[in-house]
């Protein structure tokens, strides 16, 4: 069978590399960390949310945008410095306003397909990643965010969701540990919540299984086509001082999240990834108090732009904030305490003395649309762009881009032979 390199192994490569194997594919992953899952893929959010499918591309996201830029501990900041890439991406948002409506609704219906396939990987391959099945509630301050809300649920009704609106006491009943005054929420009793990393690295110990090689320390830098064979070069274990290495294959995927754009524009493509950075903080639940008094449904506080996850009895993740700021991986501490406040004001019995805060960068298409399919040259794959929902959407993009891989190579052999 053909071999194929992907590159990347945060969610979306692992994922990709499954699939492929599972269609019966050789498979070599190449990774410039030493570990999967070291970047992106490490400490999100948590949630498996087809409730969270609305694209961002709505005039109302724009004008909050513009407001929050002004604003101390506002949930999105912006280095006004000048950069091509930034400003041309958010023309580019701007543009995608027209496809909102339809590209909220495909990314439901995406997100629903990506829960089968994952739950049954998790099942058939053993992997235990602190998997929660009490849906996700989102919850609402005002009757305008409210109403927002009810307009955004026709869509995600029409996706194929089964999301609800709750009044105030039901939404205690649902989630008896929070504290706040609400005017209602909506609720999402499919959507799910558990640890990327768990699963990212219980994926990869899989592949493995399936005879997927995965390359380490691979910071690959370039690419050679000749005779109908793809070289990619690499520096091997740069840590250590780099040698330079390479590997021949079919085909290549792309699925290295923020320096997706950069290999694409070598290999003849646009792919305007965008690094969106987002914080989490892990709130570790060393007591029992602290246990009983945080959240076991997953939230979703649709004003503050906040997610939590329950990961188990003893950790509790809260994520958050939008950040253009290029590659910077920094975490600041201006921007980790508005998680840790509204942890104090929402979960008040909830200590908050072992916190561990994390940063990374979601690699956003302007469109908000995964980029799932082939590039330009033959043998030129992607599976990138997943944004803020790398995690719900991976098991249907890999799923469905592995199909089309098995297609292509058995036509190109068919028309070779
Ligand atoms: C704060 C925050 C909260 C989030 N919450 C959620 C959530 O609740 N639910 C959800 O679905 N999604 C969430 N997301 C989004 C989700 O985490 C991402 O979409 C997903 O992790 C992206 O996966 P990826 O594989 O595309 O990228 P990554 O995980 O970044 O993987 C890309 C890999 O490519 C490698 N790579 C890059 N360049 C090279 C190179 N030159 N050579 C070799 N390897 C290379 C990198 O080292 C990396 O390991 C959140 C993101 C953030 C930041």
């Amino acid at each position: 069978m053909p071999h194929i390199v992907v590159i990347g192994a945060g969610i979306t490569g692992v994922a990709t590399a499954y699939a492929l194997l599972q269609q019966g594919f050789n498979v070599t992953v190449l990774e410039r960390q030493r570990y999967a899952a070291m970047e992106t893929s490490f400490a999100n959010g948590g949630q498996l949310s087809a409730s969270n499918a609305e694209v961002w591309n709505h005039w109302s996201t724009v004008l909050k945008g513009i407001r929050w830029m002004a604003t101390r501990n506002a949930p999105l900041l912006m280095n006004p410095r000048p950069s091509w890439h930034k400003y041309s991406w958010l023309a580019e948002f701007v543009s995608g306003i027209a496809r909102y409506r339809d590209n909220t609704i495909e990314t439901t219906r995406l997100a629903i397909a990506a829960r089968d396939h994952m739950f049954t990987i998790a099942k058939d391959e053993g992997i235990e990643f602190d998997h929660v099945r009490r849906g996700i509630l989102h919850i609402y301050w005002d009757k305008p965010g409210f109403d927002h809300a009810t307009r955004v649920n026709r869509l995600l009704v029409e996706g194929g969701l089964d999301r609800r609106p709750v009044t105030p006491s039901e939404l205690a009943d649902i989630e008896p540990t929070l504290h706040g005054n609400f005017y209602g929420g909506f609720y999402t009793p499919s959507d799910s919540t558990g640890d990327i990393h768990k699963y990212t690295t219980g994926l990869a110990k899989a592949c493995v299984r399936y005879g997927g090689k995965f390359i380490y320390d691979a910071d690959v830098v370039g690419f050679v086509r000749r005779n109908g064979q793809w070289t990619t070069r690499y520096l091997a274990a740069p840590s250590d001082g780099s040698t330079e290495a390479s590997i021949s294959s079919d085909g290549i995927v792309i699925c290295a999240g923020s320096g997706s754009r950069k290999f694409a524009a070598m290999l003849g493509d646009r792919v305007n990834v965008y690094p969106v950075k987002g914080y989490s903080i892990t709130v570790h639940l060393d007591d029992e108090v602290s246990q009983a008094a945080a959240p076991w449904v997953s939230l979703l506080d649709d004003k503050a732009k906040i997610v939590t996850s329950r990961l188990g009895a003893n950790r509790f993740r809260v994520a958050g904030t939008t950040e253009f700021n290029g590659l910077n991986r920094d975490i600041r501490h201006d921007r980790v305490k508005p998680l840790v406040q509204w942890t104090r004001s929402l979960f008040p019995q909830v200590s908050t003395d072992r916190v561990v805060p994390w940063a990374g960068l979601r690699p956003m298409m302007p469109n908000m649309m995964p980029r799932f399919g082939a590039g330009r040259s033959n043998g030129i794959f992607y599976n990138t762009g997943h944004g803020h929902l790398g995690w719900t959407l991976s098991a249907a993009t890999s799923a469905l881009l592995a199909e089309t891989i098995a297609k292509r190579m058995l036509i190109e052999r068919n028309m070779a032979a």
